[in-house]
């Protein structure tokens, strides 16, 4: 079976421009971006979404979070704001099965979004 995209990214056999990288998770610029700003950080194990987070896998959510967090320190982003999004399943809009925070800033957003 063809991995999925995020995996093939995370191995290098698809590219992406990538802004940092550790033990657990990876980030890259999202290639639709939505705002001045818009990285996703993204886990090297394959968990399809947040349903499928276990308690084992804490640190790993931990980590993707503390990441976005720095990401978003690092181009000022936390002064005025900035927006984390994880979507699970077809109602919130998730199109890559593999679990990924988006990162979004450098413009205002709505509440509630759409
Ligand atoms: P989701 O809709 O699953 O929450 O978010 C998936 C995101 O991945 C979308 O914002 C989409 O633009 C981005 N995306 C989809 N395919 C690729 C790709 O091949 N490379 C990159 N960099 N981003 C992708
Ligand atoms: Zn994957």
């Amino acid at each position: 079976m063809q991995p999925c995209i995020f995996c093939r990214i995370v191995e290098r056999q698809s590219p992406a421009k990538f802004v940092y990288e550790d033990d657990l998770v990876v980030a890259f610029e999202d290639l639709h971006p939505q705002a001045p700003v818009h990285l996703l950080v993204v886990t090297r194990k394959h968990l399809p979404s947040l349903n499928e987070a276990k308690a084992e896998d804490e640190p790993l959510l931990g980590r993707l979070f503390t990441v976005a967090a720095r990401l978003a320190r690092e181009r000022g982003l936390e002064a005025k704001g900035y927006r984390t999004v994880i979507n699970s399943g077809a109602w919130a809009g998730q199109s890559v099965i593999h679990i990924h925070v988006h990162v979004m800033g450098g413009r205002v957003f709505r509440w509630p979004p759409g």
